[in-house]
């Protein structure tokens, strides 16, 4: 995995601890994990040529590696479906990041193709004192921050243990197909724990993983936004 050991030292050589969107998505990538396509778009001019090529519609987010959680910066805009939209929220967005983080250092935006909808999971790995590496999964939005429904594995898991991280979460029915709702691949997302699993495994210095949220088909699943940290050297 040339390209991750690129990725990773070139943060070291910047003294950065947080890979951008952008980074943490090639990574994810290289371990075969699906991602939308994301591009840097500099300027108001870039982020339309992006969208047109990516396709509408399209997702505009905030790029500035000075601001974590974009859509608390007013950083995100869902469903631009042409030149006129991705213009106006290029201006909000920036408007808006400047308002809320006068000191932030801004690349940009990210240019995205908007995922259809899905059921919303999270994955992630965090390190715990005394385990090490642990896997988390659970379902997103609403239910995983007010609930907290999730579930955890240490590092490496087995394909028993991902089966049981899915089976185990309370809200286990909406991965079934709720109310008339497309159910999730459930052996699609045990192979994403395992592929997970194995690359934390085999990389070291990695801290935390965070896919929040990944959308969840009938036929597969893709990770729309995703972080990762490193370990301090
Ligand atoms: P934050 O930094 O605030 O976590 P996200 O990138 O997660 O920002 O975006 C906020 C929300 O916007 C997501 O939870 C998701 O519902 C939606 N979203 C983000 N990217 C996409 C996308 N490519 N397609 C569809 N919805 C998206
Ligand atoms: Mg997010």
């Amino acid at each position: 995995m040339a390209n991750v050991n690129e990725i990773l030292s070139q943060a070291r050589k910047e003294k950065r601890t947080v890979l951008t969107e952008i980074e943490s998505k090639k990574v994810l990538r290289e371990v075969g994990i699906h991602c939308t396509d994301t591009r840097l778009a500099a300027t108001r001019e870039n982020s339309v040529a992006l969208s047109k090529e990516i396709g509408y519609p399209v997702v505009l987010k905030i790029s500035s590696k000075d601001i974590t959680h974009k859509s608390d910066a007013g950083g995100v805009k869902v469903n631009l479906k042409d030149k006129a939209d991705v213009e106006r929220a290029y201006d909000e967005i920036m408007a808006s990041a400047r308002k809320k983080f006068p000191n932030a250092v801004i690349e940009g935006v990210t240019v995205q193709g908007m995922a259809k909808s899905g059921i919303e999971v999270i994955m992630g790995m965090i390190k715990d004192p005394s385990f090490g590496p642990v896997l988390m999964f659970g379902l997103g939005g609403i239910l995983v921050e007010v609930l907290k429904d999730v579930s955890f594995r240490i590092v490496p898991l087995e394909k028993k243990d991902a089966s049981e991280m899915i089976q185990e979460i309370k809200g286990k029915k909406l991965l079934d197909g709720y109310r008339g709702q497309d159910p999730a691949n459930i052996p699609y997302l045990e192979d994403m724990l395992l592929k997970l699993s194995a690359f934390v495994d085999h990389t070291p210095g990695i801290e935390e993983i965070d896919m929040n949220p990944l959308f969840a088909y009938k036929d597969g699943a893709v990770v729309v936004d995703a972080r990762i940290i490193l370990s301090a050297a």
